[in-house]
């Protein structure tokens, strides 16, 4: 942890903030509803939890300029630089009760209170990661991770340590043997069969194109001795002509196809599973961008079970019709108390840059005669999300290419004429990624907010000119120009296509510089973020765009406590050495003033 710095008082023009206990019982009930408050028992008046000697930023203050220039009122100097505004925060039945000196602090310290002295480190309100997919998360983290297992015997060990606490009957799934540094000597399913014999097992290659699974699976997928090569694909086989426990290529997918779709208890499992990630990862929110029947169902037994660690903002897919007629019929779930909250629809509207399946304007600067696809063509339903926008829906929509996003806010400005009433539901477009020069103002003017990821700028930085030219490429990844039009700004990972680590996204949209800290300029710097709109960008404003700006995003007293501990002090650190953002780490997650992550517990 960081040495101890001076100490900041609140400044004289913002007074002590705190609440009184009448006050914060009042606001439980607001904000809380009955089901989460913690603390009880506890001594009235005295905090559950207090966090203290640390650098608390808490953000409530004015908002930066279209510059990103601090506002007046930020605990800022031009000369000194950023400096913590607060030392301490307590929290009482999950709302914040102070934030201020460590000494205010004091005051609210009972017999049950536990203090968290944290040593200099950094405080900032909760993350919140508003566009993330949480199920697949969770579901790669339960596959068996066999990258770097060098030999068949040890890959068998570690599938048959976990077949020993799975019920028997349920598929094994695992990732990451190396079918190309095996190809001279492929596995075979003897082995496998014989250590794990009452359990499906499929272990997927590190390139997808290797399946290896054990008899039981073969049995399953019906891969037998008659099953014929599939064209592209080979089943290797003994002299009999038998399977031998591998499929290559194409072939893998007459087992995969096998797989059954993972159950709700499964996929309630996963959910768990992602949000602990998450919970270690500083986030105290996810906004799942796309559910289906079955993920719904398990987001919403955790909830009524009481289960959920993070707060969810689930987005119904409009590639499930049936769901959303069904939400339809339920309307918006606008209860800001919930655990779970549903009030929003996720559409594509086109693909990606990368596969050339964007939709451009212009053709491909690599590859003349070719737009990419969108619309209808794309499976965009724009009668069922014009429904559900009508139906008082928030819409998120995917869109990446210059056209792409042109008939994507010609899309909303077609159904806000017909329902003005949903122009101030904070839609949205997702990635946002290349955007014409006319059209960054149209943002602004709808009420249309950019989702943007700072981690997918620097990632396909290497290849986005050659698909874009020099021009276009002008109005991509281009979140400056988007703040100096107006437009609401959120940041986020699209996890786990991306890396969620807070400090990698950060440093990506402070320097426009990968991992290795290339190119040591950055990439078309002229578009980055400061700190200060970095940090908004994965805190308040994620919380706007969930309707929460005035529940959570900043530390301030009647708001709740959802809190993150970092190791590193983003301002300070952001705006002199920004290359070091990539050394912090999350030290402790707080949601609603329950410790959901302690780092070393
Ligand atoms: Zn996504």
């Amino acid at each position: 942890m960081q040495q101890r710095e001076p100490v900041h008082h609140t400044p004289a023009s913002r007074p002590l903030r705190s609440l009184s206990p009448a006050a914060t019982a009042l606001l439980a009930t607001l904000f809380l509803g009955s089901l989460t408050l913690t603390g009880c028992g506890s001594d009235p008046g005295s905090a559950d939890l207090i966090l203290t000697n640390a650098q608390v930023y808490t953000l409530d203050w004015g908002e930066p300029d279209a510059e990103g220039n601090p506002a007046p009122d930020a605990p800022f100097d031009p000369v000194t630089g950023w400096r913590p505004d607060a030392e301490a925060v307590a929290v009482q039945d999950g709302v914040i009760v102070f934030v201020g000196d460590a000494e205010g602090a004091e005051a609210f310290r009972g017999r049950q209170t536990r203090i968290m002295d944290l040593e200099g480190a950094t405080v900032i309100p909760g993350l919140i990661e508003s566009h993330a997919h949480v199920v697949e998360l969770g579901a790669l983290a339960s596959r068996i991770d066999l990258v770097g297992v060098e030999t068949e015997e040890e890959v068998v060990s570690l599938v048959a340590a976990r077949a020993a606490e799975t019920p028997p009957g349920t598929w094994i799934l695992g990732a990451g043997w190396d079918e190309g540094a095996w190809a001279d000597r492929l596995p075979t399913w003897d082995l496998l069969s014989e250590r794990v014999p009452d359990h499906p097992v499929y272990l997927r290659g590190l390139y997808g194109f290797g399946g290896w699974g054990n008899r039981l699976a073969f049995e399953r997928a019906g891969i037998s001795a008659s099953t014929q090569d599939p064209s592209g694909g080979r089943i290797p086989r003994d002299a009999q002509g038998n399977p031998t426990g591998v499929v290559l290529d194409r072939a893998t997918l007459l087992l995969e196809d096998s797989i059954p779709e993972p159950s709700v208890q499964e996929t309630m499992t996963h959910i768990l599973d992602g949000l602990r990630i998450m919970a270690e990862s500083g986030y105290t929110a996810v906004h799942e961008a796309g559910t289906n029947q079955r993920s719904m169902e398990a987001f919403e037994r955790l909830e009524s079970e009481g289960r959920l660690p993070l707060r969810v903002y689930a987005m119904v897919s409009a590639r499930e019709p049936e769901l959303c007629q069904e939400w339809l019929l339920r309307g918006p779930d606008s209860d800001r108390a919930s655990m779970l909250r549903t009030r929003s629809v996720k559409a594509f509207y086109d693909a990606s840059l990368g596969s050339r399946g964007a939709r451009l304007l212009d053709d491909y600067s690599d590859m003349p005669g070719h737009r990419g696809v969108s619309g209808a063509a794309y499976g965009f339903d724009e009668e069922l999300v014009a429904r559900m926008i009508g139906a008082g829906f928030q819409a998120e929509i995917h869109a990446i290419g210059d056209a792409g996003n042109q008939e994507t806010l010609d899309f909303f400005e077609r159904v806000l004429r017909e329902h003005p009433e949903a122009r101030n539901l904070r839609h949205k477009i997702v990635h946002a990624q290349v955007v014409h020069p006319d059209d960054f103002r149209r943002f602004a003017d709808l009420d249309v907010a950019a989702s943007m990821q700072p981690p997918h700028a620097v990632e396909d930085m290497r290849w986005a000119q050659d698909r874009l030219g020099p021009e276009r490429i002008q109005g991509a990844y281009a979140w400056r120009t988007m703040r100096r039009h107006g437009v609401h700004l959120v940041l986020n990972s699209d996890l786990p296509g991306s890396d969620w680590n807070i400090f990698y996204g950060l440093h990506a949209a402070v320097t426009r510089r990968d991992k290795e800290l290339q190119p040591p300029g950055g990439w078309r710097p002229e578009e980055a973020l400061t700190p200060e709109e970095a940090v908004r960008g994965y805190t308040v404003w994620g919380a706007w765009v969930e309707f929460l700006e005035e529940v959570t995003g900043i530390l301030r007293p009647g708001w709740r406590g959802d809190i993150t501990v970092m190791s590193l002090d983003p301002f300070v650190v952001g705006s002199t050495d920004p290359g070091t953002l990539l050394d912090g780490s999350i030290l402790a997650t707080v949601v609603r003033g329950a410790v959901v992550y302690e780092a070393g517990r």
